[in-house]
């Protein structure tokens, strides 16, 4: 940790000198050859004293890295960091990054936009309607930046915590009317010739691994069966799949533990080149947690997209000269909102509340566990220690629905989509926590962004989400390749 934290603080002096030496370039105009290798010269009084100190080359804008937090907007960013800060752990790696903004989120049919016609705002510099990817309001095909910048021979990589036809990745490949039409989705992945796709499997493509292979692409399921040649294009379409689709919950640990990192530093391998590349890096499942209130879930998921933003903060620290790093996000979901209370409670929760379902209640039900002898376990997974005697009244009172009344799926209004038992420990951590959800869906709230590097400076001020297209082309066009 120490180590990445001091890499930080080298990346941020190296983007500081970058930046002065930067200076003589007006804006849209790059620098030649010439500039970027003629050293610096100061003549001194003694001529013996003569210093020629290593030029620092200028910048161009080889390496790009787009995070994209689903769902993450300024209350959850402020939810983690203070959980971080009430730890005593380290701080988020981009919230001190040197230039910030702020974003807006509407779609072209709504002041609340859903993941595609966000992903497509953000990727293709247009807004459309709710549900389409890849198409403007008329359904006319539009290009979008990583296809841009895969036809100038940047390799492209696409990363997402989710399945890999969902939304946001969708975003960066497709072109269809609606975000369900998934078989026209895989489609257009196995068309796009982007070079790294790592997610959580395909919706409805039994045929994926003949897909593959026509498509030119090896496809596999787990980090240990990436062939050690970089030549060639590979899906990661992981085994550690929540249900069918989508990788499971951060904050389970286990096998997932550090799984986009992992991705991530795989795509760095794999793409890192003279053409320079182009990765977008989804933490999918903020969103999830936010639709479902979890919010312990919510901020492990946070954490987890942080540890593969620090990947390629060390991959910064070794080229500053070329690298530029976004994070964003594509809404904000939950209308949460932070009160008084003790943040570091969302830390202590170390179970989804998807798994939580799945395994402690259903082991308690088979095993017809008493709720004396229940809550232990229950208060333990969630990290509610000293239980005062209100909150163990509502956890046995939702014990007993689970128990008298359980169905799959239960629909229970009063509890929501999960196990009463389940719901009544996520929304004590909220409690605690002072976290408070407004809805169970997107709101229209502005979300911010985060940039350093190379072209970072046309990422300040506060515009429309399709700025993130066009910004990114501005930048690619100041700081050519040479
Ligand atoms: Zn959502």
């Amino acid at each position: 940790m120490y180590t990445t934290r001091l890499n930080k603080r080298i990346a941020i002096l190296l983007f500081a000198l970058m930046m002065l030496a930067g200076l003589g370039c007006a804006r849209g105009e790059s620098p030649s050859a010439a500039e970027t290798i003629a050293p610096i010269i100061i003549a001194t009084d003694e001529p013996e004293a003569t210093a020629v100190i290593t030029p620092i080359p200028l910048p161009q804008l080889k390496y790009i890295f787009l995070f994209i937090g689903d769902g993450m907007g300024y209350t959850q960013i402020q939810a983690a960091s203070e959980a971080l800060a009430a730890s005593a752990r380290e701080p988020l790696s981009f919230l001190d990054f040197p230039v910030q903004g702020s974003v807006k989120t509407a779609s072209f049919d709504g002041s609340v936009t859903d993941s595609a016609a966000a992903a497509t705002a953000v990727s293709t510099g247009k807004k459309t309607i709710n549900g389409y990817l890849g198409l403007d309001s008329a359904k006319n095909r539009i290009e979008n930046i990583a296809e841009t910048l895969r036809n100038t021979g940047r390799r492209i990589g696409i990363l997402t915590t989710v399945s890999l036809d969902h939304a946001t990745p969708a975003g960066f490949f497709s072109h269809v009317d609606s975000r369900r039409s998934y078989a026209a989705i895989t489609d257009d992945l196995f068309a796009s010739g982007f070079n790294f796709f790592a997610g959580g499997g395909f919706h409805s493509t039994p045929d994926a691994p003949e897909r593959a292979i026509e498509n030119g692409y090896t496809l596999i399921h787990a980090f240990e069966e990436a062939p050690v040649s970089t030549e060639g294009n590979l899906i990661l379409s992981s085994r550690l799949t929540f249900g069918d689709f989508g990788i499971l919950p951060a904050i389970d640990g286990g096998a997932r533990t550090n799984w986009l990192k992992k991705a991530t530093g795989l795509a760095i391998a794999r793409l890192t080149s003279p053409e320079g590349f182009f990765i977008m890096v989804e933490g999918g499942r903020v969103d999830y947690f936010c639709h479902y209130n979890d919010a312990g879930s919510f901020v492990a998921e946070l954490l987890d997209m942080d540890e593969a933003v620090q990947s390629a903060l060390s991959f910064y620290a070794e080229h500053p000269q070329e690298t530029l790093i976004l994070v964003t996000a594509d809404h904000e979901t939950g209308d949460v909102t932070l009160s008084e209370g003790d943040r570091a409670a969302l830390l202590r929760q170390t179970i989804s509340s998807d798994t939580c379902d799945n395994t402690l209640v259903q082991e308690c039900l088979s095993a017809k566990t008493s709720f004396e002898a229940a809550l232990p376990l229950f208060a333990s997974a969630f990290g509610l220690d000293n239980l005062t005697e209100v909150e163990t009244a509502l956890l046995k009172e939702a014990y007993a629905k689970t128990y008298f009344n359980n169905s799959p799926n239960n629909s229970d209004e009063e509890y929501g989509v999960y196990e009463p038992i389940t719901t009544a420990c996520i929304n004590l951590v909220a409690a605690r926590a002072g976290i408070r959800f407004g809805s169970g869906g997107h709101t229209g709230k502005d979300v911010p962004i985060y940039a350093i590097g190379v072209g970072s400076e046309f990422f300040s001020g506060n515009y429309e989400n399709t700025n993130i297209h066009d910004a990114l082309l501005q930048a690619v066009a100041k700081y050519p390749l040479v």
